[in-house]
């Protein structure tokens, strides 16, 4: 029999949830038995186990889920019938909206407020979204020279597909991977990020409920050098799609290069720029520019970690900034809070990280501005940082932080400024702050990213593709863009009338 766990939280409500592996829509503990702890990252106490896959149990998930393909998925459930599944997928995550919430926030850290208002929500708009995709996502008849054929492509499902998602909106991520591979027919096997396992677990109740076969969503908790690779380079898995480190990216697309070269997307990181203009609306663009990098405590892969700030207004804009980032400094709590805004780091090993950088940072000769510090005195709380001066080629310049850790440029030209901005490996989005909207839209045009926002940041819609230039990622998540992802397109040649060559 698989585990239980019951979380306290600490406004006082309680949830009972599976702990096992998600299999066949049935929760089991893994083959040998292991288990791992789950920490609150507010406090650093340890709040469940939940079983933990070794290959052998990714090898029972996939054998279900191809099994699934084969009899149940695929082409053998209307595409109507999926779509009207994952409808029902969605009513339930909305039905569940603040137990969901309560366990995304116990288990990532984040505030309540925001995971009750944004990230449950939002998978129930992705879910719904791309339900509607299901039987809408149709091939082309295609005009040739010839009138003696007919040419037509189909839209067919890739078959299994392995999932690998990172902890930092670990429901949200999970919804953006599941919805486009579930509605275009294909099985899943998906692998939750240690850190935070938990809303998922309750996730796959919800899953039953809705009427999705046994074996099309598989779900397992793990480690990623052991249930991950074993995904990655799996003989009988069709497609990876990862989210998570550039690093672990690059070993994932050897792994599937190596195995049966599997077709592979990636949702990498970013060093995002955020450039501020001196017609920009001041204070708006200081509100922004500090949500593009504080929000979810920095733990965003498109977070505006770089800001150009133009010369003319700079000593200006600093101060306002410094101002927002005090105002958070008061808003940094544990997630329950009720004016919490920005919560714990996920994990000691993330904590430590950030820690790191801000001491790397000082030695390569930046000025901290602001923070720098642990925050409060239990758990993994960092102080909103601002760091100015910062040599070109200095690590917080170059490598993704992944904290609550902003670097300040100056600009002055702007084709320099461009140049600049454009200068690192990445290349996952970027932000423009102007009233002059040309020359908002010709910055966004010059600038090497998948995302370019102007006037806001961080603001994604299921509807719009989203997704990497560079070292950023392969392949889009979102809006129509994301079927291509999961999809094989298959060409069929019918002759009408034409005779053979000999
Ligand atoms: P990570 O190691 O890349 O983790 C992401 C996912 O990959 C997790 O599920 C992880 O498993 C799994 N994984 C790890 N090693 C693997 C392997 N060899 N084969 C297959 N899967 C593997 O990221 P992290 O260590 O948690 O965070 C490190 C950095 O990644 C962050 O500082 C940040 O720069 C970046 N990051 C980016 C995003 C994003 O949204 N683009 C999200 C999270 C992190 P575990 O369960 O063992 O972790
Ligand atoms: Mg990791």
């Amino acid at each position: 029999m698989a585990g239980k766990a019951t979380l306290s939280f600490p406004t006082g409500e309680k949830s009972t949830i599976s702990t096992g592996l998600f299999i066949d829509n049935k929760f089991v503990p893994a083959l040998d038995g292991k288990t791992f702890g789950v920490v609150n990252p507010s406090t650093g106490e340890e709040i469940a186990q939940v079983s933990e896959a070794s290959a052998k149990d990714i090898d029972v998930a996939v054998k279900s889920a191809r099994k699934a393909f084969k009899e149940v998925w695929g082409e053998k459930t209307p595409a109507s019938q999926r779509g009207k599944i994952l409808m029902r997928l969605a009513d339930l995550v909305e039905q569940n909206n603040d137990e969901l919430a309560r366990i995304e926030s116990l288990d990532n850290g984040k505030p309540f407020s925001i995971s009750s208002t944004f990230d449950v929500p939002s998978v129930a708009a992705n879910i719904r979204y791309f339900a509607g995709w299901a039987d809408k996502n149709h091939g082309k008849t295609i005009e040739v020279d010839t009138q003696s054929d007919f040419h037509y492509t189909r839209h067919e499902p890739i078959g299994v597909c392995g999932q690998i998602i990172p902890w930092n909106f670990p429901l949200l991520m999970f919804a953006w991977k599941i919805a486009p591979a579930l509605a275009t027919g294909n099985t899943v096997v998906l692998k939750t990020a240690e850190q935070t396992p938990l809303s998922a677990l309750k996730m796959c109740e919800l899953i039953a409920e809705a009427g999705v076969p046994p074996g099309v969503l598989n779900v397992v908790s793990g480690f990623g050098p052991v249930a991950g690779a074993a995904i990655a380079s799996h003989m009988d898995i069709d497609k990876v799609a990862f989210t998570g480190s550039t690093l672990v990216g690059r070993n994932i697309m050897k792994a599937a290069a190596s195995s049966n070269l599997k077709k592979v997307t990636l949702e990498l990181g970013g060093k995002s720029p955020t450039i501020v203009c001196d017609d920009a609306d001041l204070d708006n663009a200081v509100s922004w520019a500090t949500c593009g990098i504080l929000m979810n405590s920095g733990q965003v892969c498109c977070a505006g970690s770089r800001l150009f700030v133009q010369d003319t207004i700079y000593d200006k804009f600093m101060e306002k900034l410094q101002e927002k980032f005090t105002m958070i400094k008061g808003m940094t709590k544990d997630g329950f809070a009720k004016d919490s805004f920005q919560g714990p780091q996920v994990s000691q090993l993330q904590f430590d990280r950030i820690m790191e950088h801000i001491e790397t940072g000082k030695k390569e000769g930046a000025t901290l501005r602001q923070g720098g510090n642990r925050h409060g005195d239990k758990g993994y709380f960092i102080e909103p940082t601002i760091f100015e001066n910062v040599p070109v080629d200095a690590k917080i310049n170059r490598e993704e932080i992944f904290g609550p850790v902003l670097v300040v440029n100056k600009w002055k030209d702007e084709e320099e400024l461009i140049a600049r901005a454009n200068d690192t490996l990445y290349g996952l989005a970027a932000a423009v702050h102007t009233t002059h909207i040309r020359k908002g839209i010709e910055i966004a045009h010059k600038l090497q990213a998948g995302t370019v926002w102007i006037n806001q940041h961080n603001m994604l819609n299921p509807q719009v593709p989203f997704g990497g230039f560079k070292a950023s990622g392969i392949g889009r998540e979102l809006g129509e863009y994301a079927l291509a992802n999961y999809t094989n397109v298959k060409a069929v040649h019918l002759a009408l009338g034409r005779q053979p060559p000999i």
